[in-house]
């Protein structure tokens, strides 16, 4: 028997598998969906692999080394799994492993230990040096950074001789979490009954065997009882010795906590409009048809809910369900909606939890014991089994694309799993991406909708400031007239306000008002952001980190200054106007401690505080029926990036932090301030006209090729040097250009709009197309060239339909 077999050696990427032999004692072991060890080039290097197929022929003629060991008793990728990696790094160029490691937990990933092996005694023997290094061990762990030079050169000169030995093991971090625990043996009356019997004075004993009279009959972990009921470790050796009780190691799953017990919640009785997409769904639902519907339903029109119904309706027929939602509205918010809805089945999955409890849920889902999932993007990959429903909340959020290797979108991702499955796909958003009203529009999917708030509440009234006027007033950057008498109306009544900025740090960025000089990373080319804190510039793509100057570099002036403001600037102003406002800051530097974000959202709701000022961190999700006044102090920002989707952002954005307002029985209000007031992204938003916003923009992405009419591959070279990426970036180009048809439009290749990204230079390539047939043929064999590219140092990155254009 053979394996086909695809290693994780990180230098050498391919989509190629290597065929090993599989050794008589693993021959009944080896199941494609395996991770093995294997030998890997000269040596005795090893690597960790994956199995996608056993086979019992080899053709070719190479002598084949053998499997090692395998690392799993069963497969951790399914049959599923491993098609879904096959077809998802094709269509994305991405390197298989890469996508398969995308699949696990990070704690499944191989961590290689390299370790030097000393073959023959005598050769250290002269050198005191050498003697020091090994210190009587014959085996060295061999961390080359930490090394000194010298000894590393004699090594290799003593790896020639054969005399010392270079090994490479595999060790596996998926730890899984044992504690004692204890079972019940006897029943409550033979309990009952040792209790009466026993002596006065034994108290514990006493107070264990009332314990054990009511105590389940499984295994408990020992910890809590001890804690509880105030017995003492002894206590238990005795019980175990009188056979009241057997005691063992268990498996304990580390679950992501909240801060508090989540009371279980009784279905809501849903409204005419919710019923009626509810029905839609249920019907799909139970006819098992793999099919796509885009839910368009305004902020507050009880979409959640919808979604939970639906859930339901999918564990009742005995099916699974899996639920995403962007990282920043994966709160424990949301998640105590879900668990008060199923509770126990429900399993999370984000960034946020730490690797051992990620490794946990994901076995409770492998294992069938979670049936319900609720996660960020990667979560698209949980291994439930029998789906029935997958959810996109948010499905717009530009969060959901993967901007790392592998690249990939969770939205095709799960179009793919539904297939799969003949499941119900549900896409959600007060918003939706232009691509999937399109897809709608064309009959791809089902469009359903809900026009109305739940309570038939008014959407807020939106209120444009133009602060232009302001400023030629002589009025404030930061705070209009307006918003400050709006502010102060809250205070005086009581009610709540959210007030977004779109940035982070003091000030956002230092210009000379004498010479326009603004400082930039030496690494990026981006702009500095301001640290009021170390009361430096910081790089907040590298980190690179610089002193403010006190004078321009440039020119000498000494009137550089910030520009712009950011949150704790903004916090700073707020509380001069209103000293007695209780004001909560969020924005990265405060939400950065883990469970930061809820204990925030936790005191707003409690009403512990006025005014809720953040990033675009707060525009979405947030469900406080308190808040009358929303106020949005820049709109602009998302405006000006460098990116055909900028009005889309700035809508999106706007329209989502509006939402915010007026949720409950209260009316809200928005004030959004900005100079340019006209904009149509701006203006549509006031008016909560997705539709008009749709049309509007769908003419100018035709006039101008955009998506959703052209498709968009994006090239990226990357190199140290800037003629050598030049150089590369026109090579490929010109080997591209036969394989375009005449109506592929190919733009650059062109200095990236950040020209160096971590000290190098990139250069970009865009493709327009419509149909792209040979033009994916011709980017696969540029992949697979990738290869010889590294060798040169240069990095190429293919983008599908990037959402990013840096
Ligand atoms: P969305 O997800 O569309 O923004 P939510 O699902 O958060 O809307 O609903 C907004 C509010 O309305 C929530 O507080 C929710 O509990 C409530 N709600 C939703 N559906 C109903 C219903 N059928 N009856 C009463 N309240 C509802
Ligand atoms: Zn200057
Ligand atoms: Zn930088």
């Amino acid at each position: 028997m053979y394996a086909q077999v695809i290693v994780d050696v990180p230098t050498m990427q391919t989509n190629q598998p290597y065929t090993y032999l599989i050794p008589e004692h693993l021959a009944d072991v080896i199941e494609p969906g395996m991770r093995v060890i294997v030998p890997f080039g000269n040596g005795k290097r090893r690597v960790q692999g994956f199995v996608i197929e056993t086979i019992s022929a080899y053709t070719g003629s190479n002598e084949l080394k053998a499997i090692d060991d395998v690392v799993d008793l069963a497969p951790v990728l399914n049959t599923e799994m491993l098609a879904l990696a096959d077809w998802l790094a094709r269509k994305n160029f991405a390197f298989k492993i890469s996508v398969l490691q995308a699949m696990l937990p990070n704690v499944m990933r191989a961590k290689y230990v390299k370790t030097v092996q000393l073959l023959d005694e005598t050769a250290i023997l002269d050198s005191q040096l050498l003697t020091n290094f090994f210190a009587d061990r014959h085996e060295v762990p061999l961390d080359a950074e930490h090394v000194d030079v010298d000894v590393l050169q004699d090594l290799n000169r003593m790896q020639r001789k054969n005399q010392v030995a270079i090994n490479y093991y595999v060790g596996n971090r998926a730890k899984i979490k044992m504690v004692s625990a204890f079972k019940p043996q006897l029943t409550a009356t033979e309990y009952d009954k040792l209790r009466h019997d026993l002596r006065k004075s034994a108290k514990q004993q006493a107070r264990f065997l009332t314990y054990l009279m009511h105590a389940p009959q499984q295994w408990t972990a020992q910890k809590e009882v001890i804690d509880e009921i105030g017995v003492d470790y002894a206590t238990l050796k005795k019980a175990e010795a009188q056979g009241w009780i057997e005691r063992s190691e268990i498996e304990q799953y580390r679950l992501p906590q909240l801060t508090s017990p989540v009371e279980a919640t009784q279905p809501l009785t849903l409204t005419a409009e919710q019923n009626q997409v509810y029905q839609t769904l249920i019907e799909n639902l139970q006819a098992h048809q793999a099919q796509t519907f885009l839910l368009e339903g305004v902020t507050g029109s009880g979409k959640t809910e919808v979604y939970l119904q639906a859930m339901a309706q999918a564990l009742a027929q005995n099916q699974t369900a899996l639920m995403l939602v962007p990282e920043i509205t994966l709160t424990p918010q949301m998640v105590r909606r879900v668990k008060s809805r199923f509770g126990e089945t429900v399993a999370v999955l984000h960034s946020a939890l730490s690797d051992g409890e990620r490794y946990d849920e994901w076995r409770r889902i492998e294992r069938g014991e979670a049936k319900i999932v609720v996660g960020a993007r990667s979560a698209i990959f949980a291994p439930l089994n029998n789906v029935g429903l997958i959810i996109l909340d948010e499905e717009h959020d530009a969060s959901y694309k993967q901007e790392d290797n592998p690249r990939y979108h969770a939205r095709e991702v799960a179009q793919w799993r539904s297939d799969y499955h003949q499941a119900t796909l549900l896409l959600g958003s007060a918003t939706p991406a232009l691509e999937s009203r399109a897809h709608a529009q064309q009959g791809q999917y089902t469009l359903l909708r809900l026009p109305h708030r739940v309570q038939e509440q008014q959407l807020p009234a939106v209120n444009i400031i133009d602060m232009r006027e302001t400023i030629k007033a002589g009025g404030d950057e930061l705070f209009s007239e307006d918003i400050l008498t709006a502010i102060k109306q809250r205070l005086d009544r009581g009610e709540q306000s959210v007030l977004m900025l779109n940035r982070r740090g003091f000030a956002n960025y230092v210009n000379c008002r004498d010479c326009g000089y603004t400082p930039t990373c030496v690494n990026c080319d981006l702009a500095l952001t301001m640290h009021k804190v170390t009361n430096s510039l910081v790089c907040h793509y590298c980190g690179y980190h610089e002193p403010l100057p006190v004078q321009c570099p440039q020119c000498g002036s000494k009137r550089i200054r910030p520009f712009g403001a950011g949150t704790q600037k903004v916090e700073t102003e707020l509380q001069k106007y209103f000293p007695q406002a209780r004001v909560l800051r969020m924005d990265l530097d405060t939400t950065r401690k883990k469970g930061a974000t809820d204990k925030m959202l936790e005191a707003f709701g409690q009403h512990e505080a006025d005014i809720l000022l953040g990033t675009q961190m707060i525009a979405k999700g947030l469900d406080f029926p308190d808040v009358t006044l929303v106020g949005v102090l820049n709109a602009d920002t998302t405006l000006a990036l460098p990116d055909y989707r900028a009005a889309e952002r700035t809508f999106q954005l706007l329209t989502q932090v509006s939402g915010r307002a007026g949720r409950a029985d209260k009316a809200g209000e928005v004030f959004v301030q900005t100079y340019n007031p006209e904009h149509y992204a701006v203006r549509f938003a006031q008016k909560h006209d997705y539709e008009g916003f749709y049309k509007y923009e769908m003419q100018l992405r035709r006039d101008w090729q955009y998506s959703p009419y052209f498709y968009t591959i994006q090239l990226k070279i990357l190199h140290e040097a800037q003629n050598e990426a030049a150089k590369v970036a026109f090579e490929i180009a010109d080997w591209l250009k036969p394989f375009l048809d005449e109506k592929t439009v190919m733009l650059g290749p062109s200095m990236g709009s950040v020209a160096r990204l971590n000290n190098k230079y990139v250069y970009r390539i865009v493709i327009k197309y419509r149909q792209g047939e040979r033009l994916f043929a011709a980017l696969d064999e540029l992949m697979q060239a990738g290869q010889r590219l590294q060798r040169q140092k240069v990095t190429l990155v293919i983008d599908r339909d990037p959402v990013n254009f840096v």
